[in-house]
């Protein structure tokens, strides 16, 4: 052999002879077969893997740790949550179809219902998902789906995922329930009868803020059905983001754990001090807690900016769930485009705070909260 194609053709042989304690990264594109037997055989079914877009090991252990944490029968992973939610809802509707969808949905999914999925002929209704009655009266016979989220975002309300499966029983829908604020740790809707959970890996089954990621579980059938749209329509998630957010996901538990127990404290302590009008924090999520988000309201006296510069070593950040405690601003990021009136509706305003709690030490977080308050005050 030559100099250029020694040099490519002298990978690693007997890979599997090495044994990784660890998942390998299959960092490749496709695989290779040795004959056109076993070529055949992929086709067969006795080999799963032939390209990268169709299957690969690393999000196929991604796909399958969620279904195991959700005790649902299937997984796949894709390569964001909103591409998850995607797959999962074009998995149950199509064009001429109708949606009920809960009003106070995550920003972004409300736009894909409301903006992109209306241009492919599927429309959606928006409605007040605490009353039974709006559910029910805006059923109509093109409606196929009801879609919520487990806990909604910034005021944390929990979704009542019983009355949600028997409405849909009653009127023969299907549901998709998005668990990304509960994780499968406080929560699983699979087994409460949801037909299709999904998840923004992005947030605490990553949990380090290093990816984006998503992930649909649920019925055989259905979970099937997005796979075949996220293989089809290119929403695939790549082998080392697929190992990085697998190799999140195993801390799951015990940071869910910490973080929920700081936001418990967080909340509560916010609760005794003077200078907040509001702390949204839910007392009927799960026997393991109740999430770790804490949104607040500030009250009159305090200067929101001020609060803002005097948060020391706590991020302003758009996004959740990492490791480190971080606060966004529901009015100037994720609810910035909802009109004035929804805003007013929501009780999004000028001194509404969400905070992500983060793994540190409970004291640090409360004490750099104090500060925050105090120095915007007056
Ligand atoms: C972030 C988020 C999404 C979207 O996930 P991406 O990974 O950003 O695509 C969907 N639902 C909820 C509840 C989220 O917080």
């Amino acid at each position: 052999m030559k100099f250029t194609t020694k040099v490519v053709h002298s990978q690693l042989k007997g890979t599997e002879e090495i044994r990784s304690k660890t998942t390998p990264i299959y960092q490749t594109s496709a695989f290779s077969f040795k004959s056109l037997e076993e070529l055949e055989g992929f086709y067969e079914g006795k080999s799963p893997y032939l390209y990268t877009r169709t299957g690969n090991p690393n999000t196929d252990e991604l796909g399958g740790m969620v279904a195991a944490l959700e005790g649902a029968p299937a997984g796949v992973a894709t390569s964001s949550g909103l591409s998850a939610i995607l797959a999962a809802v074009l998995a149950v509707v199509q064009s001429g179809d109708h949606i009920i969808a809960a009003e106070d949905l995550y920003g972004g999914t409300f736009h894909m219902l409301k903006e992109e999925l209306k241009g492919f002929g599927i429309e959606t209704t928006f409605v007040d998902f605490t009353s039974r009655e709006e559910i029910e009266q805006a059923i109509t016979p093109r409606t196929k789906l009801l879609y919520s989220e487990t806990v909604t975002n910034p005021f944390m309300r929990v979704e009542d995922i019983q009355q949600l499966v028997e409405l849909a029983e009653k009127h023969n829908l299907k549901t998709i329930i998005d668990n990304t604020f509960a994780t499968p740790y406080l929560r699983q809707p699979y087994l409460e009868g949801v037909d299709l959970v999904a998840h923004s890996a992005t947030k605490y089954i990553g949990g380090h803020s290093d990816i984006t990621a998503g992930v649909v579980t649920g019925k055989e059938e259905l979970v099937k059905k997005a796979r075949e749209k996220v293989v089809n329509m290119g929403s695939n998630l790549s082998p080392f983001e697929a190992w990085l957010t697998a190799r999140g996901a195993k801390t799951l538990g015990l940071r869910m754990e910490a973080q929920a127990r700081n936001s418990g404290i967080l909340a509560d302590n916010l609760r005794s001090n003077q200078h907040i009008k509001h702390v949204y924090y839910p007392d009927n999520l799960s026997e393991k807690g109740h999430g770790a988000i804490v949104t607040i309201e500030l009250d009159a006296s305090c200067n929101i900016s001020a609060f803002f510069k005097s948060l020391g070593w706590i991020k302003i950040v758009p996004t959740l769930a990492g490791v480190e405690t971080t606060v966004s601003y529901p009015l100037g990021t994720s609810h910035r485009a909802l009109p004035k009136e929804a805003q007013q509706k929501l009780g999004i305003n000028t001194h509404v705070v969400r905070i992500s709690l983060g793994i540190e030490d409970a004291e640090d977080i409360v004490a750099q909260f104090n500060e925050a308050i105090e120095k915007s005050v007056g």
